[in-house]
């Protein structure tokens, strides 16, 4: 995409690898934990967009300290000489003076997952990037947001930080009722948000049918341009994706989607077209 494209100004960072520690652990509802991160290398991290992600690099099983990548003369990143690090996208919920907030979806299969369920203070992981920052152009009259448990750290930091006159159509998928306490975000004036509970339904079909079905019944503002943010499992985000562009006619750049996991694939490359 060109820069007439794209509705983004993008910002880039220079490319650093942090050794950081975990400085608190809470729980913000049965599945999700949210985890802060400190520590003297955390000097000079800049978060300019909610969509910011960095690369969260985890200890080996029955390891303490990860395997950190190099940053090499050319500034990528690079596996030190016979090691692999394990390493997973992660949003940055909130940069605080000497810490940041990540949230993480404790779902119960992956190396990353079972870190968050295991993690004490003192705990180190690493962290890189964030490469860079996606900055909108635009400021929207209103935005639909469509996103599972992976994706509402990003939209609720972006609600934050979105002026109060801008309204918020969301639809966010949860595992059940108790998931709800998570989001306090979204039960607050300007926002509007409708529950799908994973619980509830048959299985991944019947999970993208009913959000395309709620989003295609949503009375969205008929005046006003609107943006829409979707993000979550791969197949899932692409059928709203379809959904708004193909079937109600979204100009596709008004539409930011990521596929932030997919199911049955470990570490999912969220760069892969959503299809
Ligand atoms: C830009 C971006 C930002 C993200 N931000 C966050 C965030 O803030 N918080 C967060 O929790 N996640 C976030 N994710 C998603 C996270 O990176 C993936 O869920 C990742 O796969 C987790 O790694 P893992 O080691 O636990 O599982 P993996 O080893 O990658 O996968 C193991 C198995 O678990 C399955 N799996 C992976 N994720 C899920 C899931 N969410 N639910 C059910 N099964 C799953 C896989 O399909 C696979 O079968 C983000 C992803 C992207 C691309």
């Amino acid at each position: 995409m060109n820069r007439e494209d794209t509705p983004f100004d993008l910002v880039r960072h220079p490319l650093k690898v942090r050794r950081l520690t975990v400085a608190r652990v809470r729980d913000l509802s049965p599945r999700m934990r949210r985890i802060t991160l400190g520590g003297p290398e955390l000097e000079g991290f800049v978060s300019l967009a909610p969509e910011d992600h960095v690369k969260l690099l985890f200890p080996a099983e029955g390891q303490s300290e990860p395997v950190l990548p190099v940053v090499d003369e050319r500034g990528e990143i690079r596996p030190p000489p016979g090691a692999r690090p394990i390493a997973r996208d992660y949003t940055v919920r909130a940069r605080h003076v000497d810490t940041i907030d990540v949230d993480f979806l404790l779902h119960a299969h992956g190396v990353a997952s079972s870190w968050a369920a295991r993690a004490t203070p003192g705990d180190v992981l690493g962290l890189a990037g964030p490469r860079g920052s996606r900055l909108l152009r635009l400021q929207p009259a209103w935005q639909l947001f469509v996103g599972d448990e992976t994706a509402l750290p990003e939209m609720t930091r972006r609600i934050e930080e979105t002026p109060p006159a801008v309204r918020n159509f969301v639809v966010a998928l949860v595992e059940d009722t108790k998931d709800q306490a998570a989001w306090p975000e979204l039960v607050r004036a300007g926002v509007e948000t409708r529950w799908v509970y994973r619980a509830d339904a048959g299985g991944a079909g019947e999970i993208t049918k009913r959000l395309v079905d709620i989003v295609r019944a949503a009375e969205l503002p008929e005046t006003g341009e609107g943006f829409a943010w979707l993000a979550g499992e791969a197949s899932e985000t692409a059928a709203v994706m379809r959904l708004l562009v193909r079937e109600l006619g979204w100009a596709r750049g008004r539409v930011h989607a990521s596929g932030h996991w997919k199911r049955g694939v470990i570490a999912h490359d969220h760069h892969e077209p959503l299809g």
